[in-house]
């Protein structure tokens, strides 16, 4: 589902790689927690899975398609394969919670009728029926985080890329969070997360992947993570 073969990321003139010579293999369905110290590289690394960055050399393979022959035309169907999940949540402030999931099916020219049907069924899968009207603004941290899981997964993409989505969040927000990822998993959606929450880590029992530098140093199944 994702394979990363020896991917190197400099930014600009920096003489130190923010990634050096990585190598990464997530199998379908698989969920794999990035953790590392800041600076690490973990966000250098989500951005290249979706092509928010070019790496500077190594080959990168998402869903079949190899980023190298990637052109910027069928960047949009990328991102349909890939739902993004941010720590600030992105949520459009003066849309109530339906309109920011129908948002993402409109700009890909869904009618208004499968609109209707689907934005519901979504609601529905991150324990948010009965809020469609509701504003943003009206919503606690963790039920915006579930909005913005619903906005990334409407478009049932094969891959969800969460970026510290708990990292906003108080204890029992972020574990309500957490449950959504889980299920989508179960789903069959392949999840990588980051965080730096130990607990959740130690609690998730997933595949980790620690991130040190711009190399990986460990890569453990049902791995538990100390800081
Ligand atoms: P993490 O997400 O683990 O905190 P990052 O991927 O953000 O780490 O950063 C890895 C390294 O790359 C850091 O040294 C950071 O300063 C550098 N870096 C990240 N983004 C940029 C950028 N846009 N331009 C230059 N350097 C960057």
């Amino acid at each position: 589902m994702i394979l990363l073969d020896r991917v190197t990321k400099v930014y600009g003139k920096s003489p130190t790689p923010a990634l050096d010579r990585i190598s990464l293999h997530v199998e379908p369905k698989e969920f794999v927690i990035v953790v590392g110290q800041s600076g690490a590289g973990k966000s250098t690394l989500l951005k290249l899975l979706t092509r928010e960055e070019r790496q500077t050399s190594g080959k990168i393979i998402i869903g079949g398609i190899d980023y190298d022959k990637l052109k910027d035309k069928n960047i949009p169907l990328l991102r349909r394969k890939i739902g993004v999940v941010f720590q600030d949540f992105k949520l459009l402030p003066n849309r109530t919670v339906f309109e920011n999931v129908a948002f993402a099916l409109e700009i890909v020219g869904m009618s208004n009728h499968e609109i209707k049907h689907t934005v519901p069924k979504v609601l529905d899968i991150v324990n948010l029926k009965g809020k469609e009207n509701s504003m943003p603004r009206e919503l606690s941290g963790g039920e915006r985080q579930r909005v913005a899981i619903a906005r990334a997964i409407v478009r049932q993409p094969k891959i969800l890329i969460a970026d510290e989505p708990t990292g906003n969040l108080d204890p029992k927000h972020a574990w309500d969070v957490i449950a959504v990822l889980e299920k989508i998993n179960r789903f069959g959606t392949t999840v990588l997360l980051t965080t730096h929450n130990q607990e959740i880590v130690n609690k998730l029992k997933r595949r980790v992947v620690t991130i040190q530098h711009g190399k990986i140093a460990s890569d453990r199944a049902h791995a538990s993570y100390k800081l």
